[in-house]
């Protein structure tokens, strides 16, 4: 683990490139590492926190703001690279052509772990995998970090005293893009949607990023993998890892899967447990799959089924993940802003049994919205498209279905009130990310469930159609 891997840092130069949470983290335990930090950010000073930029330059470290100069990448001994930043940009292009080695912040921090990590990656589903993970984990009895790409950075753990039993991590696949040696005891993928193909050069390109969690394992760690998933139905490790596989119906080589509405896993050799579903409160398929995939993570590190089983019936789901905001007039508000694609938007649809209204749309990600008018049209009674993508959306539906634009959210949820009828479902799902209106997805849940209390305040009951 950990030491093995770690290098000197102790008086060399190390350039942290882009000053999120998680270049943060990183810039400020290199320096109690004695190193001599610089941080290159493309964000001007005037659109960032003065008391951070104050602290920072107190401890020390230089910072270069407003843009990144190729000199300041080039005369360094290491670099740490954002998972926002692209990794062709031109200053890392000429650091990495004079062999400046560069890395990201997770793969800093795991040459210092000291902990057995369990690392979640998989286009959606990750932050519900990991917290699941986390709570079954503590209902045996083990003390747990969790956090990584959205969260507490790893950093944090390592700089502190590392006394928890597992660090749970989640994994971007920009995160995955700059590791070399991270290598997590238990790393699953739980599906490969087309998303981010803004940043990548094609979809087989996107894949290879996310089988990257598994590149350094070996024996007596394990990898997890969604068996429903086409792409990673296919991958057989080779003289590596134990393979344990999931998917919603009993086959041949599954691991776990549905039996009479009870989840039944197993580990090779093992005995086979049955776990109820009945107090389970997340909805869809998805979820279904997503417990599985922590069910098995449990079984692996031989969390007691009692423990699994409890964690399982008192979860609840996290914020802005089809999240009930409020009934108005007999109509349900669904906030599921953390959908920023088509896939992740076509599940949180197939999740509802009734009519939906949907409001979708951002910044748009490169990906085809011919999957999602052909998954949704059915189950979709109306639509209302917003912000950059709008246009692509409305053009993908056509005349499939009733659908408006949006200038706002206010808007949109008015709009997409006016479309729905009592015991109808508006879903706030919009297949992109936040960007174009929003500083992320948060603040586009908290913009609809404003909008939703506006509504409210305003509205009269709605008349049965
Ligand atoms: P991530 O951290 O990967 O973004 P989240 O757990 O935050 O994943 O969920 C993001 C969105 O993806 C949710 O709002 C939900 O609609 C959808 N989702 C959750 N689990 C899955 C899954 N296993 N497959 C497809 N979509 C999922």
């Amino acid at each position: 683990m950990g030491a093995a891997r770690a290098m000197t840092l102790s008086g060399g130069r190390t350039l942290v490139v882009g000053l999120g949470e998680s270049g943060l983290a990183a810039a400020r335990w290199l320096v109690t590492q004695g190193s001599r930090v610089t941080v290159s950010e493309q964000q001007r000073v005037s659109d960032l926190d003065k008391a951070i930029l104050g602290d920072l330059l107190k401890s020390g470290i230089e910072l270069e703001l407003g843009g990144h100069t190729v000199k300041t990448f080039t005369e360094t001994d290491l670099i740490v690279v954002s998972p926002g930043v692209p990794l062709d940009i031109k200053p890392l292009a000429e650091a990495r052509g004079k062999g400046i080695p560069i890395i990201g912040e997770m793969e800093l921090a795991s040459r210092y772990l000291k902990t057995p990590s369990i690392a979640v990656t998989g286009t959606n589903g990750k932050s519900t995998v990991v917290h699941l993970i986390g709570d079954m984990l503590l209902k045996g009895g083990r003390n747990v970090f969790v956090g990584g790409n959205i969260g507490r950075p790893l950093t944090h753990y390592i700089g502190g005293e590392q006394r928890a039993d597992y660090v749970v991590l989640e994994v971007s696949s920009f995160q995955l893009d700059t590791i070399q040696t991270f290598s997590p005891l238990v790393a699953l993928i739980l599906n490969v949607s087309p998303d981010h193909l803004d940043r990548y050069a094609d979809y087989n390109a996107y894949i290879r990023s996310k089988e990257r969690i598994s590149a350094n394992q070996g024996r007596g760690q394990t990898l997890i993998l969604n068996d429903d998933d086409p792409v990673l139905r296919k991958l057989q490790p080779k003289d590596g890892p134990t393979v344990l596989r999931y998917g919603l119906k009993g086959r041949q080589g599954r691991h776990a899967f549905l039996d009479n509405g009870q989840i039944k896993a197993r580990l090779p050799g093992g005995e086979t447990i049955a776990l109820s579903l009945d107090e389970f409160s997340l909805p869809g398929d998805h979820n279904t799959a997503n417990v599985m995939a922590a069910t098995l993570t449990s079984l692996a590190l031989r969390v007691f089924p009692g423990a699994i089983q409890e964690a399982v019936d008192h979860f609840r789901g996290l914020p802005h993940r089809t999240e009930l905001v409020d009934t108005v007039g007999g109509v349900a508000f669904y906030d599921d802003s953390k959908a920023t694609n088509i896939d992740a938007t076509i599940k949180s649809i197939a999740s509802f049994s009734g009519p939906v209204v949907l409001i979708a749309g951002g910044r748009h990600k490169g990906s085809d919205y011919a999957d999602l008018v052909e998954a949704a049209s059915q189950r979709i009674k109306g639509a209302v498209f917003l912000g950059e993508a709008s246009c692509l959306l409305a053009e993908a539906f056509g005349d499939k279905i009733p659908w408006c634009k949006a200038a706002t959210m206010t808007d949109a949820v008015s709009l997409a009130f006016d479309q729905a009828r009592e015991g109808d479902v508006v879903l706030l799902a919009p297949a992109c990310s936040s960007f174009d209106m929003f500083r992320d997805f948060r603040h586009r849940g908290a913009a609809f469930r404003e909008a939703v209390r506006r509504l409210k305040n305003g509205a009269q009951g709605k008349a049965p159609s």
